[in-house]
């Protein structure tokens, strides 16, 4: 089949083949086709799109050119869920551990940092030792023992997820839709899952900046994700301001560990919760494992709120309980990391300096720019300005006010931590910037938008 053919068809908005995307794909994967090739052929793809057949297609060959984690032995649902990116969301370093306390086995593959976002990867390597390399017979091997694991993606999972994906960055073809959900859920439908809940971000902080663009991108990925045989569901959720308080490495693991102690923080807790009781009702309510077989099937149920309610409760006693804390102490130890930092989290990275900023008047805080505060974290050194940077986990930013909370003249609205101070003051105007002051109480924000089943 010839390459060009293949641009030609899609740069003209013609539907390809299965066997034309696979053609182009094995043979970028083996080096007959161009570096050069696949960028024309992404923004073909970009400016004329894939449907929901193709993006299907793109999304299975991109899986079977790596390996997949079978887990089929293991006789506990697996179920995972994915984020798209926001600013303070450490979500799923508390979801993992939570739903590994009731017995859902979660096999996490996580990210980096991407721009002005936070990666969960980069937050759990500011625990001491914590190793986020796993080989996949690691990850096997952790799951049957502990039944939780967060690692990165490595050269086994979706190889040529990667290498597209830096093509992207580099070709402007990053903000397309399908290649978007296929790039994620081909490294989700690696990891043996039975279901997969998605958050799917949008506001100022997310990259998804309107509903509608969010609902396109969590319908794609829920027609891929039950095309696959995997249970999905997408919440398309807030984020025009930052997740909880903490934004930063260390500062987000603290965070993370006091929820787990049983502090609850507005919005970030409720978020867990429902993420969570989406998790619980797949596993409990509708996966169904055969008895005489391997095979797994699905029970279609009506989710009502009351069936939402019950597993919320469920979870929160396992927070309550202590149980979702030793999941999390249990976890760490297994993939190195040293446990000691929950009795004493200054074992993580702390930052040398801080630098409180003061509310310029009285009034009631309308909104923070999630943007704005994640760009700034950036600048303070917790996240990578170009891909090859590293980072520090010390640095980062505490929101000592939130929205709708009355502020006094002089009062601290946030505190930046920080060793470097290249750019502190650029962060500083950031920062101020980012908080919006008004006399009025807000309108009530609206964190969960929809539900897409
Ligand atoms: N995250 C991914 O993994 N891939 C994308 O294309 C965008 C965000």
């Amino acid at each position: 089949m010839e390459t060009r053919e293949i641009i030609r068809k899609k740069r003209d908005g013609g539907k390809l083949h299965r066997e034309e995307i696979e053609s182009l794909l094995r043979g970028y994967l083996q080096g007959m086709v161009r570096d050069y090739q696949m960028a024309a052929f992404l923004m073909a793809s970009f400016l004329k799109g894939l449907d929901d057949e193709e993006t299907i297609w793109f999304t299975d060959i991109m899986v079977s050119t790596g390996k997949r984690l079978d887990l089929s032995e293991i006789p506990n649902p697996k179920v995972d869920k994915h984020s798209t990116g926001g600013v303070g969301d450490k979500v799923s370093i508390v979801l993992a551990p939570l739903l590994s306390a009731a017995d859902v086995v979660v096999p996490m593959i996580a990210g980096r940092g991407l721009g002005h976002t936070g990666g969960t990867i980069d937050k759990l390597e500011a625990i001491p030792g914590f190793r986020t390399d796993l080989s996949l017979l690691e990850l096997r091997n952790t799951l049957w023992e502990t039944g939780v694991v967060i690692s990165a993606q490595s050269e086994e999972i979706a190889p040529l997820d990667r290498r597209i994906y830096e093509l992207r960055n580099a070709t402007a073809t990053v903000e397309s839709i399908p290649l978007i959900a296929s790039s994620i859920m081909s490294k989700k439908l690696a990891e043996g899952l039975n279901g997969l809940v998605l958050d799917v971000k949008t506001g100022k902080g997310a990259f998804m900046k309107t509903i509608e663009e969010a609902e396109q991108l969590a319908r794609k990925m829920v027609e891929i994700g039950n095309a696959s045989g995997v249970k999905t569901i997408a919440l398309i959720t807030d984020m025009d301001e930052p997740l909880g308080r903490a934004v930063g490495n260390s500062l987000e693991i603290r965070e993370c560990i006091n929820i787990l102690k049983g502090r609850e923080e507005p919005g970030l807790s409720d978020l867990i919760l429902t993420l969570g009781a989406y998790m619980l009702v797949i596993a409990e309510e509708m996966v169904v494992f055969n008895e005489n077989d391997d095979s797994v099937s699905f029970k279609d149920i009506e989710i009502t709120d009351e069936l939402l309610d019950a597993k919320r409760l469920k979870l929160q006693g396992l927070i309550d309980s202590g149980d979702a804390l030793s999941k999390f102490v249990e976890m760490v130890e297994s993939q190195g990391g040293n446990p000691e930092v929950v009795a004493n989290p200054a074992l993580m990275p702390v930052a040398k300096n801080i630098l409180p900023v003061e509310a310029p008047e009285d009034g009631i805080v309308q909104g923070i720019d999630a943007e704005g505060i994640g760009r700034a974290s950036v600048l303070l050194g917790a996240g990578r300005q170009r891909p090859d940077e590293s980072i520090d986990h010390a640095a980062g930013i505490i929101l000592n006010r939130k929205s709708s909370q009355e502020v006094k003249k002089g009062d601290f609205l946030a505190v930046l931590h920080y060793n470097d101070d290249r750019n502190l003051e650029a962060a500083l105007k950031l920062v101020r910037e980012s908080f919006r002051i008004g006399k009025e109480p807000p309108p009530e924000r609206e964190l969960i938008k929809k539900v897409i089943l």
